[in-house]
């Protein structure tokens, strides 16, 4: 349940509240707007009495949440959260673009993508150290080696850095050179993962199972800030339907869908979703027009010899002409880009 406190509501009046909910064994999420105070109630109702909540002061009206997820739920935090990463904010006014290539393949490569991508506006570096790859004899990835070397990009260029994490020890490892870490789809519902990269407080990038519903993906999202971690950002990466002429169906209408029911950011990547680079330019627009909050963009300096995701990767040179056209669409949606 929520309940909303009366406009200019005394702390004394939200202390009170809050401490019967605590005190109860129960705890408290509160979110103070400009005007109202929610206090959002988390565990096991049972315990709390209903009419003794709305006979205190201050109290306007008690809301139940019927939805598995509260922390991430709109209802417990009607305002749009902004999530700090390294020295970027993802959400809810700006566009945030994160960049780079699938796979670290080497130093030399990740730098010349890194500062490539940097000079045509994305603010976050991507580059995956620890792939999940269908078969067990594609490049898996070159681990805290890879790590070391987006270190050494974020030093470079400035740029904050995002990179997978596929178990515990990937987590710890991430901890020490990237200042985001990615659950993969493969990953959504890897509960045990999900609960330390709740434990890490990390800001950490969720993106949505291959066959996950919304509702299954924000309960996801639940795991980790559960864990007492607030900083999750979703990723529509596209889900499996019987369409082959795409990697997989870009669910578009996910973003206004997750824009009723949940407050957090939410990204979209148009890259592994289509699954062909010549599909990004139009489907990172139609994203934006939907009021995605950023874009996750493969960009590698030599797709056709790529160790991985080669086909939908855009060059640097793609990306930079992709970049010089987003204005107008951030424009149209009173979106900041650049
Ligand atoms: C990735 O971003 O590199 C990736 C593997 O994406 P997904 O988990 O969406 O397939
Ligand atoms: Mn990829």
């Amino acid at each position: 349940m929520i309940i909303i406190m009366k406009p200019q509501a005394a702390d004394t009046s939200i202390n009170a509240v809050s401490n019967y909910i605590t005190g109860s064994g129960l705890d408290v999420h509160l979110s103070k707007g400009t005007e109202v105070t929610i206090i959002g109630v988390v565990g096991n109702k049972s315990l709390i009495s209903a009419d003794v909540i709305s006979s205190m002061k201050d109290v306007e009206r008690i809301v139940p949440v019927t939805e598995s997820y509260k922390l991430s739920n709109r209802k417990f935090h009607p305002d749009p959260t902004s999530i700090t990463v390294g020295n970027t904010q993802i959400g809810p006014e700006n566009l945030t673009i994160m960049a780079g290539p699938c796979a670290v393949e080497s130093e030399e490569q990740l730098l010349e993508i890194a500062h490539a991508v940097k000079a045509s506006g994305a603010t976050i570096l991507r580059g995956g150290a620890y792939k999940p790859r269908t078969s067990p004899y594609s490049f898996q990835g070159l681990e805290e080696e890879g790590l070391r070397y987006m270190q050494t990009a974020k030093a470079e260029t400035g740029l904050s850095t995002v990179c997978e994490v596929v178990s515990l020890e990937a987590i710890n490892a991430a901890a020490k050179y990237v200042d985001m870490i990615q659950i993969g789809a493969r990953n959504m519902q890897n509960f045990m993962l999900l609960k330390e990269a709740g434990r890490s407080g990390l800001p950490v990038l969720l993106k949505r199972g291959l066959c996950a519903t919304i509702d299954e993906w924000l309960n996801a999202a639940e795991y980790i800030m559960a864990e007492g971690n607030p900083n999750v950002v979703l990723c529509e990466r596209g889900i499996r339907t019987y369409e082959t002429s795409t990697r997989n169906t870009l669910d578009l209408s996910a973003v206004p869908v997750l824009k009723e029911k949940t407050h957090l950011p939410i990204i979209v990547d148009p890259s592994h979703s289509t699954g062909h680079y010549k599909y990004v330019p139009s489907m990172a627009k139609a994203a934006i027009a939907a009021g995605a909050d950023g874009l996750m963009i493969e960009v590698h300096n030599d797709p056709a010899h790529a160790l991985s995701d080669g086909p939908q990767s855009l060059t640097c040179e793609k990306f930079d002409r992709l970049t010089g056209e987003l204005k107008p669409f951030c424009e149209i949606v009173n979106r900041s880009f650049k």
